[in-house]
């Protein structure tokens, strides 16, 4: 059996704690490895590896780091392939799906590049007698990311790649469930010219978790994963004095307006609802039908289904792939049940297919008639499972998406430029898509949503990101000037 290690100290690591977790191959339902899970003396290490890392890498030039970071970015390119290859066999979905977000996760890095302008300070001369003052950003020095298993490549750049550019070293801990991929992009950053211990993966669960979150040398934490674990992370990072920011669940919402374009409301919907089998924070999990457009609607995203091609990533006609492990796929597929048991309307029904039975596969399935209050609405299905709600009013619909727990993406699909202005104006959600299903925001801007989507203050990567891996220092300054030197105990003033 492949074992997988960790990387600590710029080689490959293997796990010493005799702890192992199962890595499958979800298309076929065999384990194809096993990720050594690190233990508390195994976290120390390899935070000691970083911390000594540090002392050099703060100390090297923003135009060493920044050459670093180019060539990184184009060895990413270069075996973009390759890392589409390694996402899709240990997390399932199709190669097309994981060239998608490595482009984005490429996006931070390029981003990262631009670091010499972007850690620019401010100056201001003379702002008293011969005194000037100025800021500069600093790193906060060795700085975790834990990562889900949705995105085993494009959420760890999302934190690395600023973590990095502005001076610290970061430890990784991704997904169990999908760990190589963070190998081979530590592997990359040393081909880059990476100085050993800036870049660690440590493989692991929830030892290596809370190890991360009380010791003293860590100074901040990303995290991104799932609601219940996020805001345990962000209560426990922040009492032990780190700075957190903690992402976690979505259900988010499309709002269709009766004067849409139909057809592009429904390929918006499938597309985003079933992209990934449904495994996005930014998925499209209810389709909010405005006013009379619901029978409609429901059926040009009805005759759309039947067309999803639905197998394992090794199918180069394969649109959607399968689910992450056996029990999520159960779980998932436990709604269904659940749905019609509450009075919801099962229209498509997923379970009903003829894929590999060994395999996690779950076809697209389609449920009207959701509601608040039933299961299959308030929670998050993460998984390819499409409701449909409706409603009479674009103010019902506002309400609607207000009161739900989560806040992480929504849009609305509309020609009427000044609903979508109100729309934008009105949700209380952080990101926001006009006629567009699935509004992840570009490298340069950051990502984050509201509500039980994000703990903590600062969103992520982009320019939240530089201001998350680093901290301002405020110097003023004065050169020596004897015939202005005197004794004055009072509160120095600006003169
Ligand atoms: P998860 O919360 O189960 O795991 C995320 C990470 O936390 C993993 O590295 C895991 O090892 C660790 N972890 C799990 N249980 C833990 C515990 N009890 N204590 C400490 N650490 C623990 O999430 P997942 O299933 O890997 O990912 C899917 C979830 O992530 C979904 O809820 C999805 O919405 C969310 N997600 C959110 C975003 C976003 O940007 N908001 C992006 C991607 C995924």
């Amino acid at each position: 059996m492949k074992t997988i290690d960790h990387w600590i100290d710029g080689k490959l690591t293997p796990s010493t704690s005799g702890s192992f977790a199962p890595v499958f191959n979800p298309a076929t339902g065999e384990q194809q490895a096993q990720v050594g899970l690190a233990s508390v003396s195994e976290v120390d290490a390899a935070i000691e590896s970083a911390a000594r890392a540090y002392v050099t890498w703060r100390s090297m030039s923003i135009s060493k780091r920044t050459e670093i970071m180019f060539r990184f970015r184009e060895l990413v390119v270069e075996n973009r392939d390759y890392i589409a290859e390694l996402v899709s066999i240990e997390h399932g979905k199709v190669p097309s799906d994981a060239a998608g977000e490595l482009a984005r996760g490429i996006e931070n890095i390029e981003f990262a590049c631009s670091i010499p302008t972007l850690l620019k300070g401010g100056y201001s001369e003379q702002v008293s007698s011969g005194i000037d003052v100025y800021s500069l950003r600093q790193p906060l020095g060795v700085v975790a990311g834990i990562t889900p298993f949705n995105f085993p490549a494009m959420v760890p750049m999302w934190m690395f790649a600023n973590a990095i550019a502005t001076g610290n070293c970061f430890v990784l801990k991704p997904s169990e469930k999908d760990p190589s991929v963070s190998l081979y992009m530590a592997e990359l950053l040393k081909k880059a010219g990476l100085p050993d211990g800036v870049f660690t993966v440590l493989q692991g669960d929830k030892v290596a978790v809370d190890r991360l979150l009380e010791h003293p040398a860590i100074a901040a934490i990303s995290f991104v994963g799932s609601t219940p674990i996020a805001r345990y992370i962000y209560s426990t990072g922040t009492a032990n004095g780190k700075r957190v920011q903690a992402l976690g669940g979505a259900k988010n919402h499309m709002v269709v307006l009766p004067d849409a374009d139909i057809n592009m409301a429904a390929d918006a919907a499938v597309s985003a609802g079933f992209g990934s089998a449904g495994e996005r924070c930014m998925a499209i999990s209810v389709v909010v039908a405005v006013g009379g457009i619901g029978d409609k609607l429901i059926e040009a995203i009805q005759e759309r289904l039947p067309k999803l091609i639905t197998g394992p990533g090794t199918d180069p006609t394969a649109e959607m792939g399968p689910l992450i492990t056996r029990e999520h796929r159960d779980k998932v597929a436990s709604y269904l049940e659940g749905a019609a048991a509450e009075g919801a309307t099962l229209v498509v029904d997923g379970r009903v297919n003829d894929l590999p039975a060994e395999g996690f596969f779950l076809a697209p399935s389609l449920i009207d008639n959701v509601k608040p209050g039933m299961k299959v609405y308030d929670e998050e299905i993460f998984g390819p499972v499409l409701s449909i709600t409706r409603v009479d009013t674009y103010e019902d619909a506002v309400d609607l998406i207000n009161k739900h727990q989560y806040g992480n993406g929504t849009a609305i699909f509309t020609r009427d430029g000044g609903a979508a202005r109100q729309f934008q104006f009105d949700i209380q959600v952080g990101m926001v898509g006009i006629n567009v299903p699935i509004p992840v925001p570009v490298g340069y801007y950051s990502f984050g949503g509201w509500k039980a989507s994000l703990f903590g203050d600062i969103n992520m990567y982009g320019p939240a990101g530089l201001e998350f891996y680093t901290r301002t220092k405020t110097v003023t300054s004065r050169w020596p000037d004897p015939s202005t030197s005197s004794v004055d105990l009072g509160f120095p003033l600006t003169r």
